[in-house]
């Protein structure tokens, strides 16, 4: 049997759930169904970290939740999940699974293909991935049910699989992802076992489909926590498998890891200011090591100009990356802008710096020079020179350049 956490017994209350969340939660609970927030929201709220999202979980088929509700989507191949929406907030309700047999459908590895069967509630908190993601918050009382020692890991802090750590990774390898992910967002360790089945699977990162990869890859890049998940992943071997051209330059150049990890925290400061992270500056930044060796490659060995250089290195590390984790064209194409108007900060005469100033794409490649200059990669005389440049509004107001220019 469960455990169940009374109200009196928990931290837990209704106004630090989001009212669209409460409404679905209500509205299935009044239409007869079971209905529970599940995952993130309730780890979230008891290890006193803001939610990002609210999951609902629920006895009610695809197409009864389709039925309460006009704004609902039913999505998914492998399951139908329904999104229901109110205004910007987008809640996923899904109906609770049945547990993994024979009969599912996989691939040489172990990978879960199709995953189509319903369940009840038990049956569905073992299908989850970690013990403090298996924890239900039961609308009817407000009790928290817990099947699989969640709450047992949330007061030891740490990350545990439910059932064999390599089983669980061979279902699906995003799991290794999402560990690390989430023992970063909530300063957790990844439990003994869990943690040590990672290195060797880690290649198994190569059957999930690179699409998907994209999306982990940036909800553990556009977090706050993003430099701690990128050195565990280095220290685990999933970075190696995800951007091999980069792991093979930053393993031997201090300087150039250097960059990467100024550029994630840079991010972080970003992301606690409330500004914004563009997806194609981050990848510009984390493929940078590898893009900028493939230049001097070319440049010095083949002797290419260094235009010609920088855009053939530029097309061959995004050609190789995209066959392991995609990089969409809205991303690509901007962060190869970057690199491209990173040689043109070196001409900084006037009609030329002019132009460069004037680039749709300055202040972004500006951000990147300063990055590159922070780790050495970049005279600071340089990035200086292109600060001071901003200030001018004439041709002739242009600070002085220095006689090696
Ligand atoms: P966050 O929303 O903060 O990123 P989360 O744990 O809520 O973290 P979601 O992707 O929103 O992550 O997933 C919601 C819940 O669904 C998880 O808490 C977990 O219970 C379950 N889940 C998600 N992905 C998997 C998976 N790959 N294997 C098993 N269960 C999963
Ligand atoms: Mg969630």
């Amino acid at each position: 049997d469960p455990v169940r956490i009374p109200r009196a017994e928990h931290s837990i209350s209704r106004s630090q759930i989001s009212s669209a969340t409460l409404k679905v939660l209500y509205t299935l609970k009044d239409a007869g169904y079971e209905a529970y927030m599940v995952g993130g929201g309730v780890r979230d709220l008891l290890a006193g970290v803001p939610p990002k999202d609210f999951d609902i979980a629920t006895d009610a088929k695809p197409e009864q939740i389709r039925a309460l509700f006009r704004n609902c989507r039913l999505v998914g191949r492998r399951f139908l999940i329904a999104h229901v929406r109110f205004g910007s907030e987008v809640l996923e309700v899904t109906t609770f699974r049945g547990p993994i047999s024979d009969s599912h459908e996989r691939d040489d590895s172990g990978r879960i293909l199709s995953d189509n069967v319903y369940g009840t509630l038990e049956e569905d908190a073992f299908r989850r991935d970690f013990t403090v993601n298996g924890l239900y918050y039961d609308i009817r009382d407000f009790a928290i049910v817990d099947y699989v020692g969640g709450l047992e890991d949330l007061k030891r802090r740490q990350l545990r699989l439910i059932g064999d750590p390599e089983l669980r990774y061979r279902e699906d390898p995003v799991r290794m992802l999402r560990a690390v992910r989430i023992a970063s967002k909530l300063g957790f360790e990844i439990e003994a076992s869990a943690r040590k089945a990672i290195p060797q699977l880690a290649p198994l990162l190569g059957e999930v489909p690179a699409a998907r990869l994209f999306e982990e890859v940036l909800k553990i890049l556009l977090a706050i926590d993003a430099a701690a998940s990128f050195r565990t992943l280095c220290e685990l071997g999933l970075f190696r498998e995800m951007f091999p051209q980069s792991e093979a330059v930053i393993s031997e150049s201090p300087q150039l890891l250097q960059f990467v990890e100024s550029a994630l925290s840079n991010t972080a400061d970003r992301l606690a200011r409330g500004a914004t992270v563009s997806p194609s500056f981050l990848y510009a930044a984390l493929l940078w090591p590898a893009v900028e060796r493939r230049a001097s490659t070319l440049q010095d060995k083949q002797g290419h100009p260094p235009a010609v250089a920088w855009t053939q290195a530029a097309e061959e590390v995004v050609a190789r990356q995209i066959s392991r984790v995609a990089i969409p064209k809205r991303f690509s194409v901007p962060a190869r802008e970057i690199w491209m108007l990173q040689p043109r900060f070196e001409q900084r005469r006037g009609a030329r710096a002019k132009r460069l100033l004037g680039h749709p794409r300055f202040r972004a490649a500006y951000d990147f020079l300063l990055l590159r200059a922070e780790a050495g990669l970049a005279p600071q005389e340089l990035a200086q020179w292109w600060t001071d440049a901003q200030e001018s509004v004439e041709l002739s107001d242009l600070p002085p350049v220095p006689d090696e220019d």
